[in-house]
C-alpha cells in the first residue's frame, strides 16, 4: 500500500487514474485539484465513499498549501496531471496557461524535493515524481515517421509550449537536485467524463442533439488516440515501474484523421441513437476556419514502454470510440450539468 498523490485527480484523465488505483490497487490517494472550469467532483463519485480516498480543493501554485499538503499526507508517489488542457483556450488566453503548466509546476517540484530531501533514505529510495505530458511537445509530423522518446521537444501551440516547459523543469530537478522524475508523454486521449469542448464528446453531443459538425480545416489533420483507461493503466506503471530519469510514450497505435473521427461518430450516433428527425449525422458536418498553427500529424512509438513495462492498450480505437458514445449516452446528467452551465459548445480558439 502506497500514499500517491494525484494532482487534477478532478479532471478527465487524472480522475481516470484514481478511480483506477482506487478499483484496482490498495493504494492511498489523496488528490489535489483546484477546480477549475476543467474540474469537476462528479468524476470521482464512482469511487468517493472510498475511506483511501481524500481531496484538497487547492491550486499547485500555492506554495504553502502544498507544503501543508506533502507534510500531513507525505506522499511517497507524486502523479502530476493538474493543467490547463485544452489548445483552443490557449490561443485565446496563454497566461493561465504559463501560470499553471509552468509556474504551478515549478511550485510543486520545489515542494516535492522539499519533502523529498526530509525523506530518511530508504523512503527516499521508494519516492517518485511522475510527469505527465502529451505528444505535443514534439510538434508535428509529416505524412511518415513516429514520435520517439528522442524526439526533439518543438512545441508550437501555446499550450504545448507550457508542457514542454514544465517537462524540462521536471528532468532539470532531477539532474540538478537529484529529485526521482520519470516522464511520460501521450498521445490523445477519449473516453468517458471528457469534457465536451474536446472534439470526440463535442460531436457526440451535437450529432445527439441535431446541431453542427464543426470540423477544423478539411478535417486532414491526424492524430494517434488512446482510451483514458489504457492511458491510466500506463500511468499507474509507469509511475510505479518506470526507471527513474528515463521518459516513456504512451500511444494507441490508432491514427485517425479528424474528419475519420467525425464520421466514425456520425455512422454509431446513427446505429446506437437514431433519431428520424435528424436523418444521417453526417449531413451535419460543416468544415470551419482551421486552428492557427493547427499541427498536421501527431503519431507515437509505443514499444519502449510495452518492452520494458508489458503495457499495451486493450482498446481498439472502434471498440473504445463505440464504449464512449454509449457512455455519453448513458450518462446525460453528468453533461447535461456542463451543457446548461459551465460551457455550452461554443468555438474557441479562432484566433
Ligand atoms: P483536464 O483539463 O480534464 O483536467 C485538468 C485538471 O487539473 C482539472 O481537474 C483542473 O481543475 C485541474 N487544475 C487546473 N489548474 C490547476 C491548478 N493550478 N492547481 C490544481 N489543479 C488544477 O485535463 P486532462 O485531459 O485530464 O489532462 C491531464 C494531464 O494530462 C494534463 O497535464 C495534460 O497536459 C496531459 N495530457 C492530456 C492528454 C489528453 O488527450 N487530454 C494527452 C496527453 C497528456
Amino acid at each position: 500500500m502506497k500514499r500517491i498523490l494525484v494532482t487534477g485527480g478532478a479532471g478527465f484523465i487524472g480522475s481516470a487514474v484514481v478511480r483506477h488505483l482506487i478499483r484496482q490497487t490498495p493504494h492511498q490517494v489523496l488528490v489535489v485539484d483546484k477546480l477549475t472550469y476543467a474540474g469537476n467532483r462528479d468524476n470521482l463519485e464512482p469511487v468517493s465513499n472510498d475511506p483511501r480516498l481524500s481531496f484538497l480543493q487547492a491550486d499547485i501554485g500555492d506554495a504553502e498549501t502544498m507544503r501543508k499538503a506533502f507534510a500531513e499526507f507525505r506522499p511517497e508517489i507524486v502523479m502530476h496531471l493538474a493543467a490547463e488542457s485544452h489548445v483552443d483556450r490557449s490561443i485565446d488566453g496563454p497566461a493561465a496557461f504559463i501560470q499553471t503548466n509552468i509556474v504551478g509546476s515549478f511550485v510543486l517540484l520545489q515542494e516535492a524535493l522539499r519533502h523529498y530531501r526530509s525523506l530518511p533514505a530508504a523512503e527516499q529510495a521508494a519516492f517518485r515524481f511522475h510527469q505527465i505530458s502529451t505528444d505535443e511537445v514534439f510538434g508535428s509530423l509529416g505524412a511518415d515517421g513516429l514520435f520517439s522518446e528522442t524526439s526533439p521537444y518543438q512545441p508550437n501551440s501555446p499550450y504545448s509550449a507550457s508542457k514542454a516547459a514544465s517537462d524540462h523543469l521536471a528532468r532539470a530537478w532531477h539532474h540538478t537536485y537529484g529529485l526521482p522524475v520519470v516522464l511520460s508523454n501521450c498521445s490523445n486521449n477519449y473516453g468517458p467524463y471528457h469534457f465536451p469542448e474536446k472534439l470526440i464528446p463535442l460531436m457526440i453531443l451535437n450529432a445527439l442533439e441535431g446541431k453542427e459538425l464543426p470540423v477544423y480545416g478539411t478535417g486532414s489533420n491526424v492524430r494517434d488516440w488512446l482510451h483514458v483507461e489504457d492511458h491510466a493503466r500506463a500511468l499507474v506503471l509507469i509511475a510505479g515501474n518506470g526507471r527513474i530519469g528515463e521518459s516513456y510514450n504512451v500511444g494507441g497505435n490508432a491514427e485517425r484523421s479528424n474528419l475519420e473521427v467525425v464520421e466514425a461518430i456520425c455512422g454509431l450516433m446513427d446505429a446506437l441513437a437514431p433519431d428520424t428527425g435528424i436523418g444521417p449525422r453526417a449531413k451535419l458536418i460543416r468544415f470551419v476556419a482551421d486552428r492557427p498553427g493547427h499541427d498536421l500529424r501527431y503519431a507515437i512509438d509505443a514499444s519502449k514502454i510495452e518492452r520494458e513495462l508489458g503495457w499495451r492498450p486493450q482498446e481498439s480505437f472502434e471498440s473504445g470510440l463505440e464504449k464512449t458514445v454509449r457512455w455519453y449516452l448513458e450518462n446525460r446528467d453528468w453533461w447535461g450539468r456542463i451543457r446548461s452551465g459551465v460551457y455550452r459548445g461554443e468555438r474557441l480558439g479562432a484566433g
